[in-house]
């Protein structure tokens, strides 16, 4: 590990600083730091200074960005209210993992890319700017379809904010320039251009709450996960849905899928093919279809594109189960 400064301001204003970098719970950052990935010169632990804590209320759920993966999982008046966040955060890493790490730091951990993760592999645009990209040509399975560009076609990791972006999540954010609201969809960018700058955060600017609008989609909603191996891995693909249905015709749909762009990615054309269907399998069948518009493969990860359809419908399936019992 490189050396380095590392901060414990005493209240969070103190900690707003653009010239510095964060860590929270450490399981991200920590390997970015032994593995020379990430080299910071200054390191900011949020860790006394996040709020922590989850309040449930009729119409909003809101998770202060401190509290730890483990907390929010095992919160009852959030499983009930937005199973498909609970399901994510259990289906992710470890018990000892949730317990130090963060649901901001989740938010924000870094693609699970092995080339990018390897100092000794030369191209990767993301880690060094216009030096190619190693993965196209190279081993792709696990890579995104949807989003990629030639510059990169990494995937975004983190299972909760495929949850979140399904159920329309938002962030409260603080920095030096002031707090401000997002839409979660808003924070993560696509690959296109600079493959580099992952988000829209300003510099020194922290998240410090997640909020979930709660309805009837919320809380007739699921996530399904595919991984190679039952434990300690991320998404190959991975698919969040909530409905709505009414006099047997859906009349809200929330999706998005994992594992297949290099962002959480919100379906919201197959959302609307939904709506004012009985979720029959020739109408869900001609609303999958559309999930894979604008996909690319790269060799290794074609079958994410035939798979996509196939683990879409058997959320819907799910959640439109859920939503028949709880009508
Ligand atoms: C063995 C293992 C298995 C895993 N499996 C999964 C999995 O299946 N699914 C999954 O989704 N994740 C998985 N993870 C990832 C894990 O969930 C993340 O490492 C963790 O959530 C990051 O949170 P943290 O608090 O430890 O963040 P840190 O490592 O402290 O920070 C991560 C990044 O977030 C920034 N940051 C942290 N908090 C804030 C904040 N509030 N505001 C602004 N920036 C912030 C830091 O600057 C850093 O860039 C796994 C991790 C491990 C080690
Ligand atoms: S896919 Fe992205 S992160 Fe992976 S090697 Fe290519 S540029 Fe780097």
């Amino acid at each position: 590990m490189m050396p380095f400064t590392l901060e414990r301001p005493a209240s969070l204003p103190a900690a707003l600083r653009a010239d510095a970098e964060f860590i929270a719970g450490g399981t991200d950052m920590v390997q970015l730091m032994q593995e020379h990935i990430r080299t910071p010169g200054r390191l900011i632990d949020l860790s006394d200074v996040l709020p922590r804590g989850i309040l449930v209320d009729t119409d909003r759920a809101r998770i202060d960005a401190g509290t730890s993966m483990e907390a929010a999982a095992t919160y009852t008046p959030l499983s009930e209210a937005a199973p498909a966040v609970t399901m994510a955060l259990i289906e992710s890493a470890s018990p000892q993992v949730r317990n130090l790490a963060t649901m901001g730091g989740n938010l924000l951990q870094r693609t699970r890319c092995g080339y990018f993760r390897d100092v000794a592999v030369a191209a990767c645009n993301k880690r060094r700017p216009g030096s190619g990209c190693a993965a196209i040509g190279g081993e792709n399975r696990n890579f995104a379809v949807l989003g990629t560009s030639e510059q990169c076609i990494a995937t975004h990791a983190s299972d909760l904010a495929v949850a979140l972006v399904a159920l329309r999540a938002e962030l409260d954010l603080d920095g030096p320039q002031g707090a401000r609201h997002i839409a979660l969809s808003d924070l993560h960018r696509s690959a296109a251009d600079r493959p580099e700058i992952e988000t829209t955060l300003r510099a020194g600017e922290v998240i410090t709450a997640i909020e979930i609008p709660l309805d009837a989609a919320s809380a007739n909603s699921v996530y399904v996960k595919v991984r190679d191996r039952a434990a300690f891995e991320w998404a190959l693909l991975s698919a969040a849905v909530g409905l709505r249905i009414e006099g047997g015709k859906i009349t809200q749909a929330r999706i998005a899928m994992g594992g297949v762009g290099t962002r959480p990615w919100l379906l919201d054309r197959v959302e609307s093919a939904l709506l004012g269907c009985a979720p029959t399998r020739a109408a869900v069948a001609e609303a999958v279809a559309l999930a894979t518009e604008g996909a690319r493969g790269w060799g290794h990860n074609d079958f994410k594109i035939t798979q996509m359809p196939v683990l879409l419908t058997r959320a819907i399936e799910l959640a439109a189960a859920q939503a028949g019992e709880r009508a």
